[in-house]
């Protein structure tokens, strides 16, 4: 989907007086890390009632003014997405699947209870500040430019409600390569204490609250050594869902692959349904089906499980090496990044850099 929108006109830019001068800028590029710095300008627009959906711009980034009594502060009535925009060989600039991202912002907010952003306005934002901000997609291998839309209940009243007003914006920050060549394989740690989300509960949703409630659970992996935490289903405590950010994914020894299914507790990662699309393409074995941590470890010892990995759009695909638990622990494959989980990787990261054939149209260029 392209915007149906002029973007210039409806997130009309009013441009920094004072922005980061280009000698400082290209000293922050060459190593920026992830999520540490930012660019000149934010996309904003506000929702009420009465007026719909208002006030739209570009505008200088600065910080926000908050009455204490903000919703949000207290009942985190907020979502949120993730995306890239990559530069190409040629200097151009492109979005992947940004339409995706725009559905899944919809759907999150309905879920929250919130105003939905309509997905040409969710587009046009990203383009305009894309636009504005283009000098500050690192030029290095790998690099991007991380774009973080997100809306917050913003009226100030204390009641327990959907909150009448929503402030939506679009902040970005350039990000190095997530790994330096190819993925380390990581260790994951099974949490048998939390989980992350419930049937009926807001696991499908891109919110905030869900990673509140993952940090206890991904402090202890930490102190465990291991890498992230892997959540199991919140009902038997057997089935394995996702990690804190990413979707999981099983190869099997006959070639084929699995990955749990999207029953409400599963964020629809746009990743995940991007591995099962070129997965089917190639002609694999597909499965969405439930898999229980028992399982994953008889099926590793056993050899039948020859690989397993993770997916999200801040690090694409990362190997899953190995799997600790309070009374496991089990390594997948040799604990090296596995053959077709290199192979999807590249598959999907040459789509995304325009090196090979988008048969999907899943990139758009914007610049
Ligand atoms: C964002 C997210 C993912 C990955 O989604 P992508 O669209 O692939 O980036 C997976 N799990 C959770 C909990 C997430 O928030």
């Amino acid at each position: 989907m392209t915007p149906t929108l002029d973007v210039t006109t409806t997130f009309p830019l009013e441009r920094h007086a004072s922005p980061v001068d280009a000698t400082t800028r290209a000293g922050l590029l060459e190593n920026p890390g992830f999520g540490r710095i930012f660019t000149d300008h934010m996309a904003v627009a506000r929702w009420n009632a009465e007026k719909g959906w208002h006030d739209l711009a570009i505008q200088p980034r600065a910080s926000l003014q908050m009455d204490p009594a903000c919703a949000v502060l207290h009942y985190a009535q907020e979502i949120f997405e993730g995306l890239k925009a990559y530069r190409t060989d040629d200097g151009g600039v492109t979005l992947f699947r940004a339409d995706a991202n725009a559905r899944r912002f919809r759907e999150s907010a309905r879920r929250m209870a919130m105003a939905e952003l309509p997905e040409d306005l969710f587009l046009a934002s990203i383009d305009a500040l894309v636009a504005a901000d283009r000098e500050w997609i690192p030029a290095i291998e790998g690099g991007s430019l991380y774009l973080r839309p997100f809306m917050i209940a913003s009226e100030v009243f204390l009641g327990v409600k959907p909150s009448a007003e929503y402030l939506y914006m679009v902040i970005a920050s350039p990000a190095g390569a997530y790994f330096k060549g190819s993925a380390p394989s990581i260790t994951v740690w099974v949490s048998e204490d939390y989980t992350r989300a419930a049937p009926g509960g807001t696991g499908a949703a891109k919110c905030g609250g869900n990673y509140a409630a993952s940090l206890q659970a991904q402090a202890e992996a930490i102190r465990e050594g291991c890498d992230q935490v892997v959540f199991l289903d919140a009902v038997q405590r057997a089935e394995v869902e996702e990690l804190g950010g990413m979707n999981t994914f099983f190869v099997f020894d006959d070639g084929s692959i699995q990955t749990p299914p999207l029953t409400g507790t599963i964020l629809p990662g746009i990743t995940r349904d991007s591995i099962l699309t070129l997965a089917r393409d190639e002609g694999l074995g597909v499965r969405e089906a439930p898999y229980s941590i028992d399982a994953w470890e008889a099926d590793a010892a056993s050899g039948r499980l020859r690989e397993s990995f993770a997916c999200g759009t801040a690090a694409v695909v990362t190997p899953i090496g190995r799997v600790r638990g309070r009374s496991r622990d089990f390594r997948i494959g040799n604990g090296g990044p596995g053959e077709l989980t290199s192979r999807l990787r590249e598959r999907l990261v040459a789509i995304q850099k325009q090196q090979a054939p988008d048969p999907h149209g899943w990139v758009r260029r914007i610049l």
